[in-house]
């Protein structure tokens, strides 16, 4: 049987013809690449990879006149943040610590203890301040890995990764200048609370698209 990979994604789909849209990026058939035929597994060597494991070949970039000194180091610092995957390790600093912002902010509510308040404002600093290290991972993932392609699943990423930046930005400057919101008048409180909500959301949505983009090895 046939097989076809998503150049975007790294996808494998098996068939006569590759499908009309990657199930994983949404990326058209156009960007999918013929690939050998399959091995019969039992003929395969044990050490050799399986085709599902390796990942989505990285794009060349174009060739400059002549890169200069700054260039190349960039160029490397770039291919090893990909090789060593640190969009994903830089993003679980605000997937870690943004749940607990916000169940921090909800217990300072429910049990009106002022210190949960302080330590989600704290911890929503750090998020705050790590989102620029996860988008330019990401968005070096993005070009390097997958090639720059502006499929919906990106999209998708680039805006959460703005709302949770944005939504960041207002809260720590919110709860910084109005240390005492979580005990202040209701209407901003439930507003409040709607953006670290709506904050969490965007996180959650980014997390799981970004998981999309994980291929395991045996994955379909
Ligand atoms: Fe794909």
């Amino acid at each position: 049987m046939k097989r076809w990979r998503c150049t975007v994604c790294g996808y494998i789909h098996k068939g006569e013809e590759p499908p009309d849209k990657c199930p994983v990026c949404g990326a058209d058939r156009s960007k999918f690449e013929a690939l050998e035929p399959e091995v019969d597994p039992a003929a395969q060597s044990p050490e050799a990879p399986a085709e599902k494991t390796s990942a989505p070949q990285p794009h060349a970039t174009p060739a400059a006149a002549a890169p200069t000194g700054f260039q190349k180091i960039l160029a490397q610092a770039h291919d090893l943040m990909v090789k060593y995957h640190a969009h994903p390790i830089s993003v679980h600093i605000p997937n870690g610590l943004l749940p607990v912002s916000v169940i921090f902010v909800f217990l300072a509510v429910i049990f009106k203890c002022e210190p949960l308040a302080v330590a989600a404002r704290y911890n929503m600093l750090v998020v705050l301040l790590a989102m620029p290290l996860v988008i330019y991972t990401g968005y070096t993932d993005w070009k390097r890995r997958f090639g720059g392609n502006l499929t919906n699943l990106f999209t998708t990423k680039m805006v959460c990764a703005g709302i949770v930046s944005g939504l960041a930005f207002i809260v720590v400057i919110w709860s910084f200048v109005r240390p005492g919101i979580t005990q202040g008048e209701a209407s901003l409180l439930w507003l409040f609370m709607l953006l670290n909500l709506a904050m969490l959301a965007a996180a959650t949505v980014a997390g799981y698209l970004g998981g999309k983009l994980i291929i395991f090895p045996g994955d379909e």
